[in-house]
């Protein structure tokens, strides 16, 4: 069977990974050995638990699934690790590892590409491959794991693709990662980002997995934000902020708001009042990210002052807000700009 006819593990829960060992012909109870090695970044060569025969049997229908470090950057300035992944097909992937004083963290992208268009994004200006499997988005969290020693606590669901553009795929990982059986890492600790599909906010906040629902802002008014966010048009804020209240009321959990800072295009009083306005009666945080310089947007970040203006207005009105803490400047660390940089230079080549 040639490799990429065959089953992926990663991709399987345990009840399909159960199914799967019994139509191989081996014992029920073998998957769960099976997961609990996979889970820790072993390829089947290496689950010696597995007599020789097995290993074989296994290898003839799957492969692990957990993807192929490519590149990785360390920062200079802090603890902050890039790595390019190459999926099976050849596909490129990154996520970025973070350290926290409260542990690990892990950003993970869930589609190859993006179709949203977001005008200051990076992975806008690459065109849309494929979305990832369960297990391309679990296997950059093993194989980072492995490759640092160490155990990953919190996940952010915010490296390149839009994940609820990729919803089943995205809940069958969040399944996995957050069962006993897969990496147990609880939903209060992972942090899903969207641009705002409505619709699959409302589904989301059915699903029993309560995990922070960050939604990328950016811009309070409807005519303002469509031109930075083409998803606006399809999802005016109106429509935005009631998925977001309905999120709250099911999940017990407050609602993230993401607002990118660009020099004179959102970071007026003007935007800061009407944020304020709008978020007024929603159990929320604001971060504020001052915008990364990405080559080919032409967007500036404000200074420093015109930062804190901003949030000290939102304080004033009663809005909790941040500025977030800036990681890996020095290696390309926003979502995209190290799969861009890689792909340009190919096409340059
Ligand atoms: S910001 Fe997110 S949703 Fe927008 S284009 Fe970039 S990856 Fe896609």
């Amino acid at each position: 069977m040639g490799e990429d006819a065959k089953i992926r593990l990663l991709d399987l829960d345990l009840t399909e990974l159960k199914a799967f060992v019994r139509s191989l012909n081996m014992p029920e109870y073998r998957a769960g050995q099976i997961m609990g090695r996979l889970l820790i970044g072993d390829d089947i060569e290496n689950i010696t638990t597995l007599s020789k025969a097995d290993r074989e049997r296994l290898k003839e229908a799957a492969v692990s699934g957990i993807p192929e470090i490519m590149l990785v950057r360390e920062s200079k300035l802090d603890e902050t690790v890039k790595f390019l992944f190459k999926l099976y097909d050849g596909v490129l992937v990154e996520c970025v590892l973070m350290k926290y004083n409260y542990g690990y963290s892990v950003c993970v992208s869930s589609q190859a590409g993006c179709r949203m268009g977001c005008k200051f994004c990076a992975s806008s200006g690459i065109a849309f491959s494929r979305d990832l499997t369960p297990g391309e988005i679990l296997g950059q969290i093993i194989a980072v794991n492995k490759f640092k020693n160490i155990r990953i606590g919190h996940i952010v669901i915010m490296g390149i693709g839009e994940p609820l553009d990729n919803y089943d795929n995205i809940i069958k990982f969040l399944k996995i990662v957050t069962s006993p059986d897969g990496l147990n890492i609880s939903a209060r600790k992972i942090s899903l980002s969207t641009c705002g599909i409505v619709p699959n906010i409302f589904r989301l906040a059915g699903e029993n997995i309560p995990v922070t629902l960050s939604v990328s802002l950016h811009n309070p008014f409807d005519e303002e934000r469509s031109e930075i966010m083409p998803v606006n048009k399809r999802f005016p804020l109106d429509e935005l902020f009631a998925a977001c209240r309905e999120y709250v009321k099911i999940t017990g959990r407050r609602v993230t708001f993401e607002y990118s800072l660009i020099a004179g295009v959102n970071d007026s009083r003007r935007h800061a009042g009407e944020l304020a306005r709008r978020l007024s009666h929603l159990q929320c945080h604001v971060n504020l990210i001052p915008v990364n310089k990405v080559t080919g947007t032409g967007f500036e970040r404000p200074d420093r002052s015109a930062i804190e203006r901003f949030k000290g207005y939102l304080e004033e009105k009663g809005i909790e807000a941040t500025v977030r803490r800036e990681l890996g400047r020095d290696i390309s660390a926003a979502c995209g700009q190290l799969r861009k940089s890689v792909i340009t230079e190919e096409t340059q080549q």
